[in-house]
């Protein structure tokens, strides 16, 4: 049986992304609490404008939990001392991520260093990928000292140069699979909607990661056309994606956490945030 939105939500959550060109952190958060939005997914830069620590209490004064933390990942690198700032660089995020008690750290995983600002330092994916792997292996220590599970989100492919080699659902649980075969639950996927719609094994690979496995699930939607690779994402209900039929197959798999809204939008970065929250709220109970 799935859980009925229509008339609470409860289990929303707003990634804080959505508002960002808006308000900052403080205010997303005091914003989400005057509407009842009790969870929220921060990104490190956000909160680090703020302040950590002051974040951490404006979340106990208001009761808003976190439906994970942005982001871990950015693995690759073009030399070793790059290879060993990122996995420090993650260690740090998995720092925060406790002092927020996130129940998860996000991550992007990378792909080709430098392609993020246009200039590859080289094109071999293959290699890239096998940072990823040993970039999460060395990271999931750390991540089990501080018991902090890691979600690993499978980017859609046309992020594969710049911010993923990951790129299907699929392909993150064999890494699950290889890198945590007992599933203990510090290693998992965040299923996000806009960039796993079209896989035609979505279904498939959402019941074979489980419950254990599934540690975030993203909601927006896919606008046609799409006039941006990056910003260019859609509120619930105004695109193509089957939201509501990919939350049961979620469900049906065991997830029982926050469906968290994540628009990275121009559109929607120009509209008042008390109207996109407003509308956040609407559509999660509609169409979510
Ligand atoms: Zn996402």
């Amino acid at each position: 049986m799935m859980r009925d939105f229509s008339d609470s939500h409860r289990w929303l959550s707003i990634n804080t992304a959505t508002v960002r060109k808006q308000w900052a952190l403080d205010r997303i958060i005091d914003e989400c609490a005057r509407r009842g939005i009790r969870a929220i997914s921060p990104w490190r830069d956000q909160v680090a404008a703020v302040g950590l620590d002051r974040v951490a209490r404006q979340l106990k004064e208001t009761g808003i939990e976190l439906s994970g933390y942005c982001r871990g990942g950015f693995f690759p690198a073009a030399d070793a001392a790059g290879l060993k700032a990122a996995l420090d660089d993650n260690r740090r995020a998995i720092d925060e991520a406790r002092t927020l008690n996130a129940p998860c750290l996000v991550l992007v995983v990378g792909s080709l260093p430098g392609a993020l600002n246009g200039s590859p330092v080289h094109r071999d994916i293959g290699r890239v990928r096998q940072e990823v792997r040993d970039g999460i292996a060395a990271t999931m220590e750390y991540a089990r000292q501080m018991a902090m599970p890691l979600a690993i989100e499978p980017l859609h492919p046309m992020q594969a140069a710049e911010r993923a080699c990951i790129n299907t659902l699929e392909q993150a649980l064999d890494l699950c699979d290889e890198l945590d075969p007992a599933r203990s639950g510090g290693l998992g996927v965040a299923v996000d909607l806009y960039h796993v719609w079209w896989d035609p094994k979505l279904q498939q690979q959402i019941a074979r990661a489980g419950a254990d496995r599934l540690l975030a699930f993203h909601v927006c939607d896919w606008l046609v056309p799409t006039r941006d690779l990056l910003n260019d994402r859609g509120m619930m209900g105004d695109g193509v994606i089957e939201i509501r039929k990919a939350r049961g197959w979620v469900e049906a798999a065991g997830f029982a956490g926050h469906s968290e809204v994540e628009i990275f939008s121009e559109h929607w970065w120009s509209q008042p945030g008390e109207r996109v929250l407003d509308l956040c709220i609407e559509r999660h109970r509609q169409v979510v």
